[in-house]
């Protein structure tokens, strides 16, 4: 995964250096199921995916992802066609596990104006997706400027400021590749 560097040289800024090859072994292993994976239905895979997160990625955002993962693989099975809806309850569980909310500096901050871009959109359906990636891009974005007050990143204090926050911009990377595919199927989708 090329962007392992990048989350890794961040997440040395504000914290230990691991975020990106904590990320790319578990896409590693994620990769190496993709066979399996794609046999079952969205809900089921996204469990599978989130559980994989949590056996195998580590640090705070492995067990953060893990759950976010589960968390809407279980919302989808329920009530399939609510994706807003079933985020909204995954990033509750994550803000549980994490003791977090948005504002905190951390991958909620890009997590939640998605999922509220999700639920009050009602603009052109085609360019969704190129909506979604943009607000997840200007959301990670937004971090540099921001305090961390959680993860190892708050032990800098002022000295967070300045950096984006890791895993806001692994958030806002996995957002742009489901985007990318997704913008991509529907180009040639009616309006
Ligand atoms: P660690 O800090 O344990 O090395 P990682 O480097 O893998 O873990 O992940 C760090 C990222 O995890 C942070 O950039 C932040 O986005 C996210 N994170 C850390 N703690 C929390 C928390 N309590 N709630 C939400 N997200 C968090
Ligand atoms: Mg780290």
């Amino acid at each position: 995964m090329a962007a392992a560097d990048e989350l890794t040289a961040l997440d040395r800024q504000t914290g230990d250096g691991d975020h990106g090859d904590n990320l790319k072994r578990t896409c590693a292993t994620v990769l190496a199921q993709l066979d399996q994976l794609t046999t079952r239905s969205w809900p089921e895979a996204l469990r599978a995916v989130g559980n994989l997160f949590q056996a195998t990625m580590g640090g705070a955002a492995g067990p953060l992802y893990g759950t976010l993962f589960v968390s809407l693989g279980k919302g989808l099975a329920q009530e399939p066609q609510q994706l807003a809806a079933a985020l909204g309850d995954a990033i509750v569980a994550v803000e549980r596990l994490g003791k977090s909310e948005p504002g905190c500096k951390t991958m909620l901050d890009v997590l939640a104006p998605v999922q509220q871009l999700l639920q009050q959109d009602d603009g052109d359906r085609a360019q969704l997706p190129r909506r979604v990636a943009m607000a997840a891009a200007a959301a990670a974005e937004a971090t540099v400027a921001m305090k961390a007050t959680r993860g190892r990143a708050a032990f800098v204090g002022d000295r967070s400021i300045g950096h984006m926050d890791p895993g806001a911009r692994s958030a806002q990377l996995m957002i742009a590749a489901v985007c990318d595919v997704l913008q991509e199927g529907s180009a040639g989708a009616p309006p």
